[in-house]
């Protein structure tokens, strides 16, 4: 795909699914990845008001390497850069709270990063008053954990996808959006190399679940037989999804963690949760 049009792909989906305005203060979430490190180099060319913000999660030489490189980009481009220090917000590095919640609870690695991760990214952008919190997720993704949710039986954990996330409005949620949704992987790496922009692309040393890798897997030979799988699933998907909103608005509010005040579906979040027992 050429620089142009997919720039311009990126401009209609923002266009389509009304994801930000001008008007908007906006955070990247950015992890040195191509995907986030690309996110934040559009919106800022487009014109969008845009800060970054990075989570040194402390795994080793990984999470230094990204740091220096989300250093080196937002200094280039003159973006704002917000650093949260994992060890400043929660004493341990995300590698020594994982390990420990995992010699008690079977949890896997992306399960427990993941909480952690979107936690800390709301409650941070709403902080420094943003009004949208940009992440690089993009149709691979999306089509993976759409099949994953269906393979696993669950319907409800897929109300929180789409382009732009949410299905109650709240002043202490911030709204995600997604302005990559319908590139791919290979274009978005394509564009960041020929763009030259300081990024390592081996994947987080955590790895990934092993449930991910099957249906990445399977995508992949499926779209041997029907080259646009990953659209069509997202696609059909986004086609119900208002519906599926509807249907579960009213089951369930948002409610207020007891523990941490912070939006969360149930009594406890599942950040306080996972925090539970850690310290059993
Ligand atoms: P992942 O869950 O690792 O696939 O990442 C999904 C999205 O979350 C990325 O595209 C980023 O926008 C954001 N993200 C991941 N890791 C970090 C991090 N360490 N700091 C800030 N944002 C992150
Ligand atoms: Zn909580």
């Amino acid at each position: 795909m050429e620089i142009n049009q997919l720039e311009n792909k990126v401009k209609n989906t923002i266009k389509e699914y009304q994801l930000c305005s001008k008007k908007d203060k906006i955070i990247v979430a950015i992890s040195g990845g191509k995907d986030s490190t690309t996110a934040l180099y559009l919106l800022k060319k487009f014109g969008y008001k845009v800060e970054a913000l990075i989570i040194n999660l402390m795994i080793g030489k990984w999470s230094k390497e990204s740091l220096r490189n989300v250093k080196a980009f937002c200094k280039k481009h003159k973006i704002k850069l917000h650093i949260i220090n994992m060890r400043k917000e929660f004493g341990l590095s995300l590698c020594h709270i994982r390990s420990n919640i995992q010699t008690k609870e079977k949890l896997n690695n992306c399960l427990i990063c993941g909480v952690i991760k979107r936690w800390l990214l709301n409650k941070k952008t709403r902080e420094l008053k943003a009004t949208k919190l940009v992440t690089g997720h993009n149709l691979d993704d999306e089509a993976e954990t759409l099949l994953m949710n269906t393979i696993k039986g669950n319907l409800k954990m897929s109300l929180t996808l789409g382009p732009k996330t949410g299905i109650v409005k709240d002043k202490k949620f911030v709204e995600r959006i997604k302005p990559l949704y319908f590139l791919t992987n290979k274009e978005i790496k394509a564009y960041s190399k020929q763009m030259k922009f300081p990024i390592h692309y081996a994947a987080c040393p955590c790895s990934i679940t092993s449930l991910r890798r099957d249906v990445r897997k399977l995508i992949k030979n499926l779209e041997k037989e029907e080259p646009n799988a990953k659209m069509n699933i997202v696609e059909n998907f986004l086609k119900i999804l208002p519906r599926l909103k509807r249907l579960y608005k009213s089951q369930k509010e948002l409610k207020y963690c007891k523990i941490c005040q912070e939006p969360s579906r149930n009594e406890i979040c599942k950040r306080c949760q996972l925090l539970k027992i850690l310290k059993q």
